[in-house]
């Protein structure tokens, strides 16, 4: 992190940390000489990302076959208003992971991958859910992006205005912003007498959970 480097982090805790309460990343690649930045669930198991996606589509096509990519993911913290325009900024925790993808092949390690995937989602839906069958397992590609060359880059608290500005009479300070989970919706076609796994409404990562 170059650009205001104080607020980089390299440690393994700090970017292990962001990408287990993130949800979403954001997969960059350069295909074609068109670069597209695709939105993507993923998992962390441990010095590397899994992802997983469509084994037709260009996504996982590009990727599995060794494109150089950048994975991204986003915790948005907060709106910081300052007493100036320029000094407005956001309160954010974010990890940029850089390399090149590997095909999880292996059938073990390809269910165990998988299996990681969902348990992400909702911790103990995988004793609950099917697991894949022989051709879901073929249809899925499951790629690992190796945490070697991580970085995050964290804002945390107050504007930082320019001195004579904090004699302006304008209002400074931070909105928190969280992702907050809603009540849950049962599908229509639910069989009459299933209980919603616990997990689901008692999950620490949501601030109504
Ligand atoms: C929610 C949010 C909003 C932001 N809004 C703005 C904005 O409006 N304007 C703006 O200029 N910047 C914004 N940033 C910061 C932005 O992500 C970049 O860090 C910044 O623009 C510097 O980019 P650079 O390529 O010049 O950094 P450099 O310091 O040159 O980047 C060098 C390397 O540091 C790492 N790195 C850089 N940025 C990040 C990051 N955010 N997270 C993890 N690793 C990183 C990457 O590996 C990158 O290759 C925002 C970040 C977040 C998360």
């Amino acid at each position: 992190v170059r650009r205001l480097p104080e607020r980089g982090a390299y440690d393994r805790q700090t970017i292990a940390a962001i990408l287990d309460e993130g949800l979403v990343a954001h997969l960059g690649f350069v295909s074609e000489g068109q670069p597209f930045v695709m939105p993507t669930f993923y998992a962390r198991d441990g010095e590397r990302v899994l992802v997983h996606g469509s084994a037709a589509g260009r996504l996982f096509r590009t990727l599995g076959s060794g494109t150089p990519m950048c994975l991204t993911v986003t915790l948005l913290d907060g709106l910081v208003l300052a007493r100036s325009a320029f000094h407005h900024s956001m309160n954010y925790r974010s990890v940029v992971v850089l390399g090149k993808a590997v095909p999880v092949d292996d059938a073990g390690e390809k269910r165990r991958a998988l299996d990681l995937i969902v348990e992400r989602l909702v911790p103990g839906r995988t004793r609950d859910a099917r697991g894949p069958n022989e051709r879901e397992l073929r249809a899925t590609t499951v790629l690992a992006l190796p945490l070697d060359e991580s970085s995050a880059k964290m804002r945390t608290g107050p504007p930082k205005d320019d001195e004579e500005d904090y004699a302006l009479p304008c209002w400074a300070g931070v909105l928190p912003l969280a992702l907050a989970a809603g009540a849950i919706v049962p599908d229509p076609r639910l069989a009459p007498g299933i209980p919603p796994p616990p997990a689901l409404t008692s999950d620490p990562r949501w601030s109504n959970g």
